[in-house]
């Protein structure tokens, strides 16, 4: 190990760690552009300098410099805050004054340094350059070349995490810019991801550019629901219609990526037409008359199968399971969804919650289907339609009633997957927190309010359960397989 001293801090890392990581393992921040703990550094911003053993004339690039036994370091010398000043300068010499109109504004790293480390004025009265504007990557990717930093972050991601060269840097000094290649617009199925790693407002999003200020928004911080993947997500919101997915850093899942085809699923939660109110028969009903009706039709739980989503939280198929061990149902299936993965991150189970589901003891339609009198459906599943032929009676919980909920006899209102609180157990069996970025309102509770209600009698109305931990132990579910874990935000 090595031992360092940075602001007066002693710290002990591990050989080969930087200045720049070995400062932030302990909570002390160095501002920076280039490095990106996902891609590593770069060393060309230059607005991670610090002072390295008193040297002031000569400033250590502290995402490329090794700890060194014995080191002193110092980050807000009189030394490295005039360097900081400089850079921050030098960096807006060229860059538009155009904060007010910037998609980026509100979490932009050169705002926040330029307010924090900068210079407060600019000494360059000369004309800035010219670069090309509002140039379209792809359909998803929108460049500013006056707004880019020339930090390098998005050229490589793709070289070093996708293996590809789609945008590179032509021309030398001031005239530097970002820009295509030979083979036109981007196509890689993760490119939206240097969206989010573009310090400024260079690169934006075509689906999110303009549609709101990030400071009117609410803000969850949950789990994608496009597959067993689980990437971690902030979802973001504005007045109850989701605006858009971005990626959380998780280490032991998806660093700081996502796929474009989750990060754009969000737009499929924004309901026009959804469940209020439980229904029977297609009559508007208590959830109290539902719940007994249900009871009433499913009678002993003999030759009743319950076929639940596996994007529902383990917590409400606890609850699920709590029922029908309570009324006698022994069939318990779960349906996965399925689309194409790839060999990154996006799996072929197009669900979060497949192994959170066999975990609670549910398992996969059989090919030889028993003789079935009533199915339970629970949540967004595919029903195979030699299910229904079978039986008498259907009833469903379901945020989009769609056919089958038009035609069942019991009905009751379900959240979506980005209106859910609970955990998720994704594909490498991690228990992951989920939390509501949108919420549908009183008519809509937790999903898992109803089958505990109904399992235990209390067909008046809701309990009272206001976390996720009430309804594990309202379930009697086991105990949770792992700890949950959450992400973190990068920069
Ligand atoms: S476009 Fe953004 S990420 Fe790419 S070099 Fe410019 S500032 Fe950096
Ligand atoms: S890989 Fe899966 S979990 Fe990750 S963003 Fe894509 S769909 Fe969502």
């Amino acid at each position: 190990m090595i031992k360092l001293t940075i602001d007066d801090r002693e710290v002990e890392v591990e050989p080969g760690t930087t200045i720049l990581e070995a400062a932030a393992s302990v909570g002390i921040e160095i501002p920076h552009y280039c490095y990106h703990p996902d891609i590593g550094s770069d060393g060309n911003c230059r607005m991670c300098l610090t002072e390295v053993n008193g040297n002031t004339r000569k400033l250590g690039i502290s995402c490329m410099l090794p700890c060194g036994d014995g080191m002193d370091v110092k980050t807000t010398s009189p030394a490295v805050k005039k360097a900081q000043k400089g850079v921050l300068e030098f960096l807006l010499i060229n860059h538009p004054l155009d904060c007010t109109i910037c998609d980026q504004a509100g979490e932009c790293p050169l705002q926040d340094y330029t307010y924090r480390f900068g210079p407060g004025d600019s000494r360059f009265d000369e004309d800035k350059a010219k670069k090309p504007k509002k140039v379209a990557f792809s359909d998803n990717v929108m460049y500013d070349g006056e707004r880019c930093i020339l930090c390098t972050r998005c050229t490589r991601f793709f070289e070093e995490v996708r293996d590809n060269r789609p945008i590179g840097v032509e021309n030398m000094g001031g005239k530097s810019q970002i820009t295509l290649g030979p083979n036109g617009p981007i196509e890689d199925p993760y490119q939206m991801n240097i969206i989010d790693i573009c310090p400024v407002g260079a690169l934006t999003s075509r689906d999110f550019r303009f549609k709101q200020r990030v400071w009117f928004m609410d803000f969850a911080e949950s789990v994608c629901p496009g597959c067993s993947r689980g990437c971690n997500i902030t979802a973001g919101a504005y007045q109850g219609e989701l605006l858009r997915f971005v990626p959380r850093r998780n280490p032991q899942v998806n660093q700081s990526w996502m796929c474009d085809d989750g990060r754009l699923s969000y737009k499929q939660y924004n309901l026009d037409d959804r469940v209020r109110g439980a229904r029977v028969a297609g009559e508007v009903v208590t959830p109290g008359d539902a719940a007994d009706k249900l009871l009433e039709l499913v009678g002993d739980g003999s030759s009743v199968a319950v076929l639940a989503s596996t994007r529902d939280t383990c917590e409400e198929l606890a609850a699920v399971r709590h029922f029908a061990e309570t009324v006698g149902i022994t069939q318990l299936w779960h349906g996965s969804r399925t689309w194409e993965g790839d060999d990154f991150l996006k799996l072929d189970d197009a669900t979060p919650n497949t192994a959170g589901a066999v975990a609670l003891g549910f398992s996969a339609v059989p090919d030889e289907l028993p003789s079935l009198r009533g199915l339970i459906v629970v949540g967004e599943v595919d029903v195979p339609s030699a299910l229904l032929a079978e039986v008498d009676f259907v009833a469903m919980q379901a945020a989009v009633a769609g056919d089958l909920g038009a035609a069942a006899t019991v009905l009751v209102p379900g959240r979506t997957p980005v209106e859910k609180r609970g955990t998720w157990i994704n594909h490498a069996g991690l228990r992951q927190q989920v939390r509501p970025g949108l919420d549908p309102g009183p008519d809509v509770p937790h999903d898992w309010a109803f089958w505990v209600a109904a399992a235990g009698g209390t067909l008046g109305g809701f309990p009272e359960l206001t976390a996720q931990a009430d309804a594990w132990s309202a379930a009697g579910a086991p105990a949770p397989v792992a700890a949950a874990t959450d992400g973190e935000t990068a920069s």
